[in-house]
């Protein structure tokens, strides 16, 4: 255990404290264990990926000497340990078993880790650095023989340097061992030396952390001095006791009534995958809660939090014994389910219904095994917080969010830790920032100092949370944690500790501050802006994926009720489980390892051939026996003639014309005239019903910018706002000719080239469909809009609705803002006229004012297509691309809402016997169906979820056309919900009146269903 001291200068400290410092390292630390014998070990080397132990307990095992290297990068051996205690155990004393891996002083969870078995397969206690001596793996005599599935991972993240590292990869990672096995051991630990060093190190902390003219300091020093006096360094063992009631009454003195109360909740951030495959994340679970599950087996006061129904899923199926010995700890209250997710996922980047099924794939599975809801939402660690979560995580039923990401921010501080969130729609939700500014605490006392003055209402509120444990790659709390809080319960000095739940402490803090201050709109992180852009592919896997989804649902659910399909229930939770994992917070932002995303993109091609064959399937019960071609609408507006959620005959298609001028193309029908240069630079889009131009005069639009993109850390994370210094316009020569309808525009720059097709679509839309071989590195490339429209905000889509973010830099939150995230649509508006830009794939983007020739200004809107970052993935994003975005001059939101639906819903056709009525169908502008369904519980009821998509008071109606039994209006997870936006159902028709951005969820009551 070392002392942390606060930045006081040390010459300032009195020798007390060095002196202290100096007997732990050299005399009580070594003391701590009182006497060692080396254990026999032999080893197996798993030639590929990880085995179960069935497998590995079978394998031939050969000698292995103490001092050997073992551990290619990513490879697992298993090493078997047999031997004695050193003596017999007796008071006082307890054996453990010491095996050092090789750790460094590097963090935990970044580095080796293994998983202690009995011989018959009983898990029974994680090996980590700071956590390597343990008793779980101890017989009752003091023997031990053990299997250690340790594991080679390598420090991708090393010293933060951010250099490019080949270890993301297993296949570029090399041969070569990391590690060296230094020692295994079984010690006999002296556990009252092991409480004169905790006490030694509080104290000391203490004393470095006070005031220099302070009585508290004055009189511990004097404590520590006769404590060390009292300490026979030739003997230790047998002196600590004296030592330690010299040390008693300084560590008795109680902590004035003013103190704060921390509330330190147990907990290890476990990445569902970073730096580390998906894989490996599973055996970080199980490690980390076989220590936890020690951990309490130990200490009954002790508390753990934990997250992400996935990760309880994997161990559940990994380790059905730990996850035995865990349900009985959620039962008894001391291990807490969290957060209510299927992950903790990324909440800028996931669209509207992915972000409520995370909310209701985890509670529901957390409510299946438990009987629990998940209590808050619990997303320490993702980059920025959207606008929409404070009502989808109220409708999911959570009372409080927790993160501490904001103290991340580079430019701005959010002025509260505890507060009112308000949510795009006015939804509030209770929120705790823990002061102490990490989801990794470890219990010293310089962090619980931190999170007394850091503590922004301190004025108003004396409650802290405190989640304490190695996290990241996990790993959890540690004895030394614990033995440093239970000294801080009541300790002059410092805030008072109690472990306990969240829940307890989110009570207490609402009841203590009934008026807390309120934080309107998105929790923008500033930082990691780069993060709506990296992995490309992998974004728009879960951007098609999540569309697929909602035709999925659609049909299948259109096929149960009118052709009695069966429902693909099964499969449909599973898929969406898979889409939700791979909306982790470190997967879809595009800020993992080359493996991760080579797995996550291979794992959305493969939900997306499934999901098309549920679709296809779907699609040829209801189309039926026929040859006539039906379009299947997906989207929430009519297309083709047909309605909306509907199927039928498709008007003939239409397309624009294109003709050559003498210096270009001219794109024209009957709503939009767009004119391409000889450069393939749009220099011309008029709005054809009011004449008026959208490109300001002396600009060009499609015009693609090469940045050069050098973040100083975190590279596939951050674009710094230095990337605005140099820019390259591709605006030179280009191949363009007429094929078709289309203008095809092909131009080369750097090692890279791309391809453009533009056309105009129905519903007043130029499309451009662009390719891009992209083999440039440590370069972004932007694809600029000049719009001739004067907007001091821009408006972008978030999950249900949209939010408003200033064009100008003002203050220093609006220029912090300068790139942001948006889902399918962008709008740029002055009264009565307005221009749309939409994506099928594109998630970053920043939108700034430009000068306007004849004056004033216009705006420019500037799309995020590609960035090549080299850490973590050396090779980031380099190959072919394809992304499609659509203008649309005269756009009200309205429109850009449909056209967003539009791009992202191809158009399916299907032959069949003839068209399909929806099941329902929508009255009122601006009220826009999200998801259509089959009831989670199986009951066969239709659950249809709705926006209001426009940011203003209305009412609408649904029509049902289908028999029913009743409509109600559930929350998220399908269970009835009051109040109530639904005013009144006749006969087919369901009457609504909603706020702004207001979601609701209809449950139709099926005449089939089970009940009575
Ligand atoms: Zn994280």
């Amino acid at each position: 255990m070392r002392i942390r001291l606060t930045e006081t200068d040390h010459r300032d400290l009195p020798r007390a404290v060095d002196r202290v410092r100096r007997i732990l390292e050299e005399r009580v630390g070594p003391a701590v264990v009182r006497a060692a014998a080396p254990v026999e070990v032999s080893a197996w080397h798993a030639p590929g990926e990880p085995v179960p132990f069935a497998e590995a307990v079978r394998a031939e095992y050969a000698p292995f000497a103490v001092g050997t290297p073992w551990g290619a990068p990513w490879s697992t051996t298993w090493f078997r340990l047999r031997g004695a205690a050193p003596a017999a155990p007796a008071p006082g004393l307890r054996a453990e078993l010491l095996v050092d891996l090789g750790f460094s002083a590097g963090a935990p969870g970044f580095q080796a880790e293994g998983l202690l078995y009995t011989p018959d397969g009983v898990p029974v206690e994680g090996l980590a650095p700071r956590r390597h001596s343990v008793p779980g793996a101890i017989a009752a005599d003091g023997s031990v023989d053990v299997l250690l599935e340790a594991a080679a991972n390598p420090d991708v993240l090393r010293d933060l340097s951010f250099a490019p590292t080949p270890l993301g990869e297993r296949a570029t990672a090399g041969l070569e061992p990391l590690y060296v096995l230094r020692r295994a051991d079984v010690v006999l630990v002296d556990l009252e030396v092991r409480g004169l060093e905790a006490d030694l190190v509080v104290l000391a902390e203490l004393a470095s952390a006070l005031p220099e003219d302070s009585t508290r300091r004055a009189r511990i020093l004097v404590a520590l001095d006769a404590a060390c006096a009292a300490l026979d360094l030739d003997d230790v063992a047998g002196t600590a006791a004296r030592a330690r009631a010299v040390l008693a009454p300084a560590l008795a003195s109680p902590a004035v009534p003013s103190a704060q109360a921390i509330t330190a909740v147990g907990h290890a951030h476990i990445d569902s995958a970073w730096l580390w495959p998906i894989r490996e994340t599973r055996r970080k679970v199980a490690r980390t809660i076989a220590n936890v599950l020690a951990l309490m087996d130990e200490d009954p006061g002790f508390v753990y939090a934990m997250s992400s129904a996935q990760q309880y899923a994997w161990l559940e199926e990994d380790q059905p014994a730990l996850f035995a010995r865990l349900a009985e700890r959620v039962r008894e209250g001391r291990f807490v389910p969290v957060g209510g997710m299927w992950v903790e996922s990324d909440t800028n980047l996931p669209g509207g219904e992915a972000l409520a099924r995370q909310f209701v794939a985890g509670t529901r599975w957390f409510r299946d095994r438990f009987g629990v809801d998940g209590e808050g939402v619990w997303l320490p660690d993702s980059f920025g917080y959207t606008a929409a979560l404070p009502q989808i995580a109220r409708l999911a039923g959570k009372r409080w969010l927790l993160t501490q990401k904001a103290s991340w921010n580079d430019t701005n501080r959010i002025p509260h830790h505890t507060f009112s969130w308000e949510g795009l729609d006015g939804t509030r939700l209770f929120t705790h920032f823990p002061p102490v500014d990490t989801y990794n605490a470890d219990g010293s006392v310089p962090e619980l100092l931190h999170s007394e003055r850091n503590f922004a209402d301190a004025a108003v509120a004396t409650r802290a949370l405190l989640p304490f444990g190695h996290g990241d790659g996990g790993g959890g709390p540690t004895r030394e944690m614990l033995l440093r809080l239970a000294r801080a319960r009541s300790l002059e000095g410092v805030p008072t500790v109690e472990i306990g739940t969240p829940q307890a402490f989110y009570r207490a803090a609402e009841e203590e501050l009934t008026e807390p201050a309120v934080w309107a709109g998105e929790l923008y992180l500033e930082l990691h802006r780069g993060t709506y852009t990296s992995q490309r592919r992998t974004k728009q896997g879960n951007r098609r994926n999540e569309h697929l989804l909602r035709e999925a649902e659609l049909w299948a659910a259109t096929a149960a009720i009118r052709v009695a399909a069966p429902y693909p229930a099964v499969a449909l939770e599973r898929l969406w489980r898979h889409v939700l994992l791979l909306q982790f917070h470190d997967i879809l932002p595009g800020s993992a390892i080359a493996w991760v995303h080579r797995e996550a993109v291979a794992d959305h091609a493969a939900i997306t051939a499934e999901l098309e064959a549920l679709i296809a399937s779907s699609l040829a019960a209801l189309a039926g026996e026929g040859d006539a071609l039906l379009l299947a609408n997906a989207a929430p507006d009519p297309r083709r003639g047909v309605a909306a959620l509907g199927v039928g005959a498709p008007t003939p298609p239409r397309s624009g014309a294109v003709t050559a001028d003498g210096s270009g193309f001219v794109l024209e029908d009957e709503a939009v005239r767009a004119v391409v240069d000889a450069e393939g630079m749009l220099v011309s889009l008029v709005h054809r019903a009011s004449g008026r131009e959208t490109v300001p005069p002396g600009t060009r639009g499609n015009r693609f910018q090469l940045h050069e993109d050098h973040p100083v850390r975190w590279d596939a994370w951050d674009v710094d706002r230095e990337y605005r210094a140099t820019a390259v316009d591709l605006d030179g020569p280009a191949e363009v000719r007429a094929d078709g309808d289309a203008v095809v525009v092909v131009r080369r720059f750097g090692r890279s080239s791309l391809e453009q097709r533009l056309r105009l679509v129905p519903g007043g839309e130029l499309r451009i469909e662009t390719t891009v071989d992209w083999q440039e590195r440590e370069k972004l490339l932007k694809l600029a809009f000049p719009v001739d429209v004067r907007a001091e905000r821009v408006a972008s889509e978030v999950q249900f609705g949209h939010v408003e973010r200033a064009t100008h830099a003002n203050t220093s939150w609006d220029a912090a803002r300068f790139e942001t995230s948006q889902h399918r649509w962008q709008h740029l508006g002055e009264p009565g006229f307005g221009v749309a830009v939409v994506n099928d794939s594109v998630y970053g983007s920043d939108t700034t004012r430009i000068r306007r020739e004849g004056g004033g200004t216009a705006s420019l809107l500037r799309l995020s297509i590609l960035r090549a970052a080299r850490f973590p993935d050396p090779e980031q994003d380099r190959g072919a691309h394809r992304f499609a975005v659509g203008l649309l001059p005269g756009a009200r939101v309205v429109d850009a809402v449909a056209a967003g639906y539009r791009i992202n819903l191809l158009e399916r056709t299907v032959r069949g016997g003839g068209a399909v009525e929806p099941l329902l169908a929508v009255e009122g502008e601006g009220v826009v169906v999200e998801s259509v369904k089959l009831a989670e519980d199986g009951d066969g009821d239709i659950v249809v979820r709705l926006y209001e998509a426009l940011g203003r008071s209305t009412e609408a109606a649904v029509v049902l056309g289908v028999a029913h039994e009743g409509v109600e209006e559930v929350d998220l997870l399908e269970d009835p919900l009051a109040p109530s936006a639904l005013v009144g159902v006749d006969g087919g028709r369901a009457r609504l009146r909603l706020r702004p951005f207001r979601i609701v969820t209809l449950r139709v009551r099926r005449p089939h269903g089970r009940r009575a």
